[in-house]
């Protein structure tokens, strides 16, 4: 059984006061859901300033916090890094990795892999973002990118930290720019992932795995994405960023608890 996924990626958004009520109200939307409602995990993770006060917040709740990067390192000289150690030691359980926002700016598949291995050995859950470009896609090339991206994300998990792994398949061009992939776009990459994941742990592995979707999630097309059964969940950007819209996408998740 695998219990979807929703989570805000707030990139470099808001400010103190934005972020803390942003936090209060998805808090409160989440306490208020129905008893009988659909299981489903949230996680937000805000801009590293205001990580320690949304982290406050929301102590003793359901709402994991995660960075939205790390270094790879342990510690040092590394101007402007922060570690898993010190996401960890505020309170934070997940962090984003390899986010398409920065392979663009440089991040290679060997860094994210790096990263990875870096937030497992830190007690964190990496959520590991993947995705193609639009020319990419045009040329055929979706699975190639996207599986090369998941394989030197994922080199040297093993297969018992499956479990302490999450998957965001992101396609570039729907990130940010309300085009969203079809649910059969999304749904033929998950299963590729899966498949791959299979090869690369087990079957049980891969049945484990959660993969999310992410690109221009909102209320209006979340229901039948999640609906895909290879879809565990959402990474959501700009539909994170207000609560009603947030909560909307929580409510939209199936009942995979049955
Ligand atoms: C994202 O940045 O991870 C994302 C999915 O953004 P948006 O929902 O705005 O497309």
């Amino acid at each position: 059984m695998r219990i979807p996924v929703i989570a805000g990626n707030w990139k470099m958004n808001l400010d103190r006061a934005a972020a803390i009520a942003l936090a209060r109200a998805v808090r409160d939307g989440v306490a208020m859901r129905p008893a009988g409602a659909p299981p489903v995990e949230v996680g937000v993770t805000p801009a590293y300033p205001y990580l320690e006060a949304v982290r406050g917040l929301l102590r003793g709740g359901p709402i994991w916090v995660g960075g939205q990067d790390l270094s790879p390192e342990k510690n040092g000289a590394f101007t402007g890094e922060v570690s898993a150690a010190m996401l960890a030691d505020i309170g934070c359980s997940h962090v984003l990795v390899g986010h398409s926002e920065r392979r663009q700016m440089g991040e290679s598949a060997e860094l994210c892999g790096r990263k990875v291995a870096a937030a497992l050995a830190g007690a964190l859950i990496p959520v590991l973002c993947v995705g193609e470009t639009l020319a990419q896609r045009d040329a055929g090339k979706t699975a190639a990118v996207v599986l090369e991206q998941f394989e030197s994300g994922v080199r040297g998990v093993a297969a018992a930290d499956v479990s302490r792994l999450l998957v965001a398949y992101e396609p570039v061009w729907a990130i940010g720019t309300g085009r969203n992939a079809t649910a059969a776009q999304a749904g033929e990459v998950h299963a590729l992932l899966r498949d791959c994941a299979a090869r690369n742990w087990s079957r049980a592995a891969a049945d484990s795995l959660r993969i999310l979707y992410g690109g221009s999630v909102k209320p209006e097309n979340a229901a039948e994405l999640l609906a895909v059964p290879d879809i565990d969940g959402a990474l959501v950007g700009g539909a994170a960023l207000t609560a009603p819209s947030f909560l909307k996408i929580i409510d939209a998740c199936p009942n995979r608890a049955r």
